[in-house]
């Protein structure tokens, strides 16, 4: 029986063994029950549960390979996720599921079991808007982004963490997939809605304005080591129920800018959003519910709490003269809304065009109302692209959704 003391990737029974034997997580492998529950596409996701007494725990690990594609992937994006989780768990406490073990031969990282929250993606399709998702997201991106940055840390300190968390074949994925291809598809990995091919060509190919402004934005993910990052904060992952939210696959944390994190966050909820104007009133046979108006509040107040709280945080933290100047840090905070701005367009995009579609998209069947959502979605991104400079606050991105979906109902 292989004993943990070499890689290999693990099975059902492996990882009760491996939690008993390695772990110590229970006094033995009988009486425990195992199931694989990844629903990613790249790593592998097990629960482990005690029949007795409840208790259990979850094993994610990492292979050299991406799990659907085969295609390589750089495996120490384990140790990467492992202690990021570490780090968030310790700014923002109780946000992140608790790290019991990193393990480096197995490329393995054992966690709190968070099964209580489900996904925010599906929560919210369901029509499921906690209240307090916008006082906890903005919460998490507050208490994680600033306390990194340059104004906080010694400059060593700082190094050593950029160092530690350059991650370049993950980072290559976002900037191949999110800053380049939708406007330039180079791969001819772009999967297009049959009817909209005109669309996408005239606004995101062949449109010069919009391609130097994604050229800034792409620039900066690539050099601006402001803060780090999550990396990959879209609503899959996160967590949530009514008591609130855990924030779970930070492995493709790297330094960047922090209206990255944040913007990813504003998109992924106007895609919530749009289903819910286009494409849940649809089959609902236009039901009117509240669910629309609660997503707009949502998004407005997690915009402005984010501002409001990244605000109150540095004036908490920040020390250094220069940087306690308001002249200094009204201009920092605004380019990070502006970038939160600009990278939500980036986002809304990519999801919009590019493979890694959201299922907010691809459940709508009626190609119609898919025609009509993602036009809508894509002159959304392109204005918050444009006009990332010029937005002050929550309800201007608001209003930009409802210029641009045509609503009136909101
Ligand atoms: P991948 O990197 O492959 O995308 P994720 O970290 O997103 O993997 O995890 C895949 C799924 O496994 C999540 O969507 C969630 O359903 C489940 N999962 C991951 N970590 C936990 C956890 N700590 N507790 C409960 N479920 C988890
Ligand atoms: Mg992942």
């Amino acid at each position: 029986m292989k004993d943990f003391s070499e890689f290999f990737l693990m099975n059902t029974e492996d990882v009760k063994r491996y939690a008993a034997e390695v772990l110590h997580f229970f006094p033995s492998a009988e009486g425990l029950i195992s199931e694989e529950i990844g629903d990613g596409n790249i790593n592998y996701v097990f629960r482990v549960r005690s029949v007795s007494d409840g208790r259990s725990l979850v094993i994610k690990q990492a292979d050299s390979r991406i799990r659907t594609s085969g295609n390589p992937l750089d495996i120490s994006r384990n140790r990467i996720e492992a202690a990021l989780l570490k780090l968030e768990g310790e700014l923002a406490p109780g946000y992140v599921p608790a790290v019991y073990r990193y393990d480096e031969t197995m490329a393995a990282t054992s966690m709190e079991d968070i099964s209580a929250f489900k996904n925010l993606r599906k929560e919210l399709m369901a029509g499921r808007v906690y209240r307090h998702l916008a006082e906890n997201l903005s919460s998490f991106v507050a208490y994680t982004l600033l306390p990194t940055t340059d104004l906080v840390l010694d400059a060593a300190e700082k190094k050593k963490l950029v160092s530690f968390y350059t991650n370049p074949q993950l980072c290559r994925i976002s900037e191949d997939l999110v800053l380049t291809e939708p406007y330039y598809d180079y791969k001819g990995r772009n999967i297009l809605t049959p009817g909209n091919e005109d669309f996408v060509k005239k606004e995101l190919y062949e449109n010069r304005p919009l391609h130097a402004e994604v050229g800034i934005l792409r620039e900066a993910f690539m050099n601006h080591a402001q803060a780090l990052l999550h990396g990959d904060l879209h609503t899959g992952s996160v967590f949530a129920n009514e008591t609130g939210i855990r924030v779970l696959d930070p492995e493709f944390g790297f330094y960047g800018p922090m209206g990255y994190d944040i913007g990813n966050l504003i998109a992924n909820l106007f895609f919530a959003l749009a289903y819910r104007v286009f494409a849940a009133a649809d089959a609902q046979g236009g039901a009117a519910d509240d669910t629309a108006a609660k997503l707009c509040d949502t998004i407005e107040a997690f915009c402005d709490l984010t501002s409001v709280k990244l605000r109150r945080k540095y004036d908490g933290i920040v020390t250094f003269p220069f940087y306690r100047e308001s002249g200094f840090k009204d201009r920092y905070l605004a380019g990070v809304r502006s970038d939160s701005c600009g990278y939500a367009g980036t986002e809304i995009i990519r999801r919009t065009v590019g493979d890694s579609k959201v299922a907010e998209l691809y459940t709508v069947s009626d190609p119609t109302v898919r025609i009509t959502m993602e036009r809508a979605l894509i002159r959304l991104g392109i204005r918050l692209i444009m006009e990332r400079n010029e937005i002050r606050c929550g309800s201007d991105v608001v209003q930009m959704f409802r210029d641009c979906a045509n609503v009136s109902l909101l």
